[in-house]
C-alpha cells in the first residue's frame, strides 16, 4: 500500500475530485450489501435476488477504496445498502472506516431502515457516528407492514429510542406515495418532532423493476406541501446538510422538514456525491448507468487513484428521471438496494 498524505500530513495533498461540471466530490455513500430485511413495495421487487457474497468488496477492500477517496477530498461517508446493519462484519467496516475520523474524514454516518439499530447503536456511537438517517415511511403498524411487505414497526422503534438514548441524532426518510402513506404526512412529523427528529421527504424516483406501477405510487412533494402549509406555519431554512434537501422551520412543532425533489424539482446542479455499489461499481450519478469497476483495478493491483481521477470525466450533469404516465420503464433498472441509497 502507498503511503499517502494521511500518513504523512507533510506530504503533496493528492488532487481533489472534480468531475467536468467544476462540481467537487466530498461525499461518498458507500454501499456494503445489496442484501435487505424488508421489501419495501416501491424499493424491491419482492422477489429479489441478491448477489453471491464472494462478489461483494470486502472490508480490507472497502477501507482502500475509503482511504484513497479520503485522500482524495471526500470529507463525508454514508454507509449504505441494501441495508448495511445485516452485514455480517459491519462492525468491522464501522471500525475501519472510523480510524479515517479527523484525519480527513470529517463525518460518519449511516442510512437504515432501523430493524437492527437496537443491537447496533452503542457500537456505532463508541465509533464516532454521530447523526443517523433512519428510512421509516410510517408510524402506523399496518401501513408499515404493508409498505414493507411483512416489516414490524415495533423493532424500528425501539432501534430509534435505542439510538437516542446513546445520543445519536436521527432524521427520518419517508418517501412520499400516493396511495400508501401520503395522507399520514403531518402525522408522522408530528410524531417525529415530538421526539426531536427531523424529518426528510422523498419523492419516490423510478429505479428498478418492481410489481407497482410507479404512476400509481408518485406524488410530486410541492402537493405534500401545499397540504402542509394549511396545517403548519412553514419558514425556509438555511440549514444544509451536504445533500439535496431543502429545508423548512415549522412554527408549531419547532422542528425541520427537508424536501428531496428529484423529480419535480431537479437538484443535480449541485451534485457533490458519488456511490460505490458493494460489488466496487462506482456510480457517479444515481440516475445514470455509466459506472467505472473499482473492484478490478483493486483486485489486478491497478491504479486505483488513476481511476477515481478518470470517472470523475464522466460525471454526467444531471438524471432525467420522469414520471409522467402509466406504464413507463424505469429511469435505470438497478434497484436503489444495489447502488446504495
Ligand atoms: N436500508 C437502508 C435504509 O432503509 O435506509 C439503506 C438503503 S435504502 C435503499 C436507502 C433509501 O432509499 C431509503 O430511504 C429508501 O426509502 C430509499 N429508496 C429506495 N428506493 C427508492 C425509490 N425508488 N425512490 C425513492 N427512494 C427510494
Amino acid at each position: 500500500m502507498t503511503a499517502s498524505v494521511l500518513d504523512n500530513p507533510k506530504a503533496k495533498a493528492p488532487a481533489p475530485l472534480i468531475d467536468s461540471f467544476g462540481r467537487t466530490v466530498t461525499y461518498l455513500r458507500l454501499s456494503v450489501t445489496d442484501r435487505c430485511d424488508l421489501r419495501c413495495t416501491y424499493c424491491m421487487s419482492e422477489k429479489m435476488t441478491f448477489l453471491p457474497k464472494s462478489d461483494l468488496l470486502d472490508a480490507a477492500e472497502l477501507e482502500e477504496v475509503a482511504r484513497r477517496f479520503i485522500a482524495r477530498g471526500v470529507t463525508k461517508i454514508r454507509v449504505t445498502g441494501g441495508e448495511p446493519l445485516v452485514r455480517r462484519n459491519i462492525l468491522d467496516i464501522m471500525t475501519r472506516l472510523s480510524k479515517y475520523l479527523g484525519k480527513g474524514l470529517q463525518e460518519l454516518t449511516l442510512t437504515t431502515n432501523g430493524t437492527q439499530l437496537a443491537k447496533h447503536a452503542e457500537d456505532l456511537a463508541r465509533l464516532g457516528v454521530r447523526r443517523i438517517n433512519v428510512s421509516l415511511d410510517s408510524v402506523n403498524p399496518e401501513t408499515f407492514a404493508r409498505i414493507t411487505r411483512g416489516g414490524k414497526l415495533e423493532q424500528v422503534l425501539d432501534g430509534i429510542a435505542a439510538a437516542q438514548s446513546h445520543g445519536l441524532k436521527i432524521k427520518l426518510n419517508v418517501v412520499v406515495l400516493k396511495n400508501d402513506n401520503a395522507a399520514e404526512i403531518p402525522s408522522l412529523i408530528g410524531w417525529a418532532h415530538r421526539r426531536d427528529i427531523d424529518v426528510t421527504l422523498i419523492e419516490a424516483m423510478p429505479l428498478g423493476e418492481i410489481e407497482a406501477d410507479r404512476f400509481d405510487q408518485y406524488i410530486p412533494l410541492s402537493e405534500i406541501r401545499a397540504d402542509l402549509e394549511r396545517r403548519f406555519t412553514l419558514t425556509p431554512d438555511t440549514y444544509r446538510t451536504g445533500g439535496p434537501s431543502q429545508y423548512w422551520q415549522v412554527t408549531e412543532t419547532g422542528g425541520r422538514i427537508g424536501f428531496i425533489t428529484p423529480l419535480s424539482n431537479n437538484f443535480c446542479a449541485g451534485c457533490n456525491r458519488v456511490r460505490l455499489t458493494c460489488t466496487g461499481k462506482l456510480f457517479l450519478c444515481l440516475g445514470q448507468n455509466d459506472d467505472a469497476d473499482l473492484r478490478a483495478v483493486l483486485r489486478s493491483g491497478g491504479d486505483l487513484d488513476a481511476a477515481l481521477t478518470e470517472a470523475m470525466t464522466r460525471k454526467p450533469k444531471a438524471h432525467d428521471f420522469l414520471i409522467d404516465a402509466p406504464g413507463k420503464a424505469p429511469a435505470v433498472a438497478r434497484h436503489m438496494s444495489m447502488t446504495g441509497g
